[in-house]
């Protein structure tokens, strides 16, 4: 087994292969501009490299999610012109996949139960390296062991990026013992599954996803290529995400939003020409001149 690993690990996308990229919103509310900005880098990638791009709805935390959200962020992307090649796949069907995954770490004793509570990881900042000798919990946990040493990849917007897995992060949650599914064993079963061969979403994912990388190689899967896009700020730090939940999108008036996140994504929306277009018009203008170089390797600030 591979524990260090100094080489970048993205896979290139080889020749002969359709791209495959995907969009995989939480629907815990609706989308607002910083999503936005993640679906449109998906779409504008997936399509300016020829390729799929697909919807997934990741609906595996009921406690977080809003009534609804699913079918409105789905109506949203279709009011701003992006409809998934094929049938959206809700994470909350797929239980008997994770299980698959979970049962054969298990197995091979690369995963174990813990029932170690928040309460008795405190005094090691939260990070689980070994469980504590007698662990409070009253249901376990199953947690994914990680090694003490650097996974790295080299994401296509940010350059390289590596962690130390048991420093950083400590043994990853793959089922919460509450019973529910962890996003970081959902995720990486499901691109797989889907045959994403990149993978694009917003920045805030970045640490997460040498952890993701890890995962992979416990179940023998390959690893795609990740793509990190720009974050929308306020001046404060704040995610945009949080900040303007109230403020959502409109689906109405989709091209405001659309030239503002392609800004955001490093473009310029002038050279689309004016006048109105339909979402899918104003679509296909932009493909034809998205740059993927010039999306920005580093966070967008808002001044409101
Ligand atoms: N569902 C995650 C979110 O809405 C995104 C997961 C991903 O793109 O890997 O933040």
């Amino acid at each position: 087994m591979q524990v260090s690993d100094t080489a970048p690990q993205s896979a290139r996308l080889q020749p002969g292969t359709r791209y495959r990229g995907r969009f995989a919103p939480s629907p815990t509310g609706a989308l607002h501009l910083g999503s936005l900005t993640a679906a449109l880098g998906s779409w504008l990638l997936a399509r300016h490299a020829g390729g799929d791009w697909l919807v997934r709805i990741e609906d595996i935390d009921p406690p977080r999610e809003i009534p609804g959200a699913a079918r409105q962020q789905i109506e949203t992307l279709r009011a701003f012109g992006m409809e998934s090649d094929e049938a959206i796949v809700f994470q909350s069907d797929r239980s008997a996949l994770y299980e698959t995954a979970l049962q054969r770490l298990l197995a091979e004793g690369r995963a174990f139960p813990c029932l170690c509570s928040r309460g008795d990881l405190a005094a090691a900042d939260g990070i689980h390296r070994a469980c504590v000798p007698r662990p409070s919990g009253k249901t376990a946990a199953i947690r994914l062991r990680v090694p003490d040493a650097e996974i790295g990849f080299d994401d296509r917007i940010r350059g390289p990026y590596r962690q130390n897995l048991a420093r950083e992060v400590g043994d990853v949650v793959l089922k919460r013992a509450d019973g529910l599914w962890a996003y970081q064993l959902a995720v990486v079963v499901d691109d797989h599954a889907q045959g994403i061969t990149e993978v694009v979403r917003g920045a805030d994912l970045l640490d997460s996803t040498p952890r993701q990388i890890w995962l992979q190689r416990q179940v023998g899967l390959p690893t795609p290529s990740y793509a990190h896009l720009p974050l929308l700020k306020l001046r404060q730090g704040e995610k945009l995400g949080k900040s303007l939940a109230s403020r959502p999108i409109d689906p109405a008036d989709p091209l405001p939003a659309l030239g503002a996140a392609y800004a955001w994504l490093g473009q310029d929306p002038n050279e689309l020409g004016g006048g109105s277009k339909t979402p899918s018009a104003w679509l296909n203008a932009a493909v034809a001149t998205f740059q993927p170089g010039l999306v920005p390797a580093r966070d967008i600030v808002l001044d409101e």
